[in-house]
């Protein structure tokens, strides 16, 4: 694997600004494998520190994170006094889709935009895309790689599907047992948070926290869900069917317990 230097002879390096932990690692994991350093800041003021301390080739950025989102980052790193760190390239990262979303993406400085969940070959192409004076080619060890396959298993009541977290390991078990104890260790506390606001009605953090969910259950491949956790984020998002929450939470809390229980018992975890 040749790692991808700078005209400096020094490596890549490529600052992840995104929230959820299956995601950063996620991303970690595809991009260090291209032979790049990796630095993760968990919200927006996190990674406009990391831009003014560091020097970065790239910064791939969330749109929805706490504290300080990705456009407000964006903004403001786009105004900084050392040009170098100003013009940073910025690759949007976002599931929300939505027509308009590129011109505001663009309209707060960012150079481009990946919806999610990442696949390996568009997050490749946007990073070779993006990155400025990029002279040696980037080889990835995909050839290198041998097939693990997912343990067998009963799939007719299987909650959740593998696959994808599979095709991105390619081939390193630790990778997988990493994904899936963050699954267990992260997946209680936002139930637990989404529970307590649809007790109290607070229907647009339930939302903001359906948001959260849906990029781990797509991770997951926990399908059942694929379309309550949507419909749970744009209505927390509207304002609307606010009666329809608590069955939906309800719902999404039991479906994850479950997966979670498979999980554990299906990787001794
Ligand atoms: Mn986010």
């Amino acid at each position: 694997m040749t790692a991808p230097n700078n005209h400096e002879g020094e490596k890549r390096r490529i600052l992840v600004a995104e929230d959820v932990e299956m995601n950063q690692y996620l991303a970690r994991h595809m991009i260090e494998a291209w032979g790049f350093d990796v630095d993760i800041a968990g919200n927006g003021r996190e990674a406009l520190v990391l831009v003014q301390q560091n020097s970065y080739d790239l910064v791939l950025m969330d749109i929805q994170m706490p504290e300080m989102d990705g456009l407000e980052a964006t903004r403001q790193i786009r105004q900084l006094t050392d040009i170098l760190k100003a013009t940073i390239p910025i690759v949007a990262l976002t599931a929300n889709a939505l027509k308009g979303d590129r011109e505001r993406f663009l309209a707060a400085g960012m150079n481009d935009y990946l919806p999610k969940p990442i696949n390996e070959s568009n997050l490749l192409r946007i990073i070779t895309d993006n990155l400025t004076n990029l002279t040696n080619m980037i080889t990835t060890n995909q050839d290198q790689r041998q097939n693990i396959l997912p343990p067998k298993t009963d799939d007719a009541d299987k909650l959740y599907n593998l696959s994808l977290v599979y095709g991105i390991a390619g081939g390193d078990e630790s990778f997988v047992n990493r994904m899936l104890q963050l699954f267990l260790d992260t997946m209680p506390l936002t139930l637990q948070e989404m529970q307590k606001e649809a007790a109290g009605q607070n229907w647009a953090q339930v939302g903001k926290l359906a948001h959260k969910l849906k990029s781990t259950i797509d991770s997951m491949g926990i399908s059942s869900l694929k379309d309550t956790i949507r419909q749970i984020e744009q209505n927390g998002k509207k304002g609307e069917r606010a009666e329809q929450m608590p069955a939906q939470v309800n719902l999404v809390e039991s479906i994850m317990q479950s997966c979670a229980a498979q999980v554990k018992k299906d990787f001794s975890l």
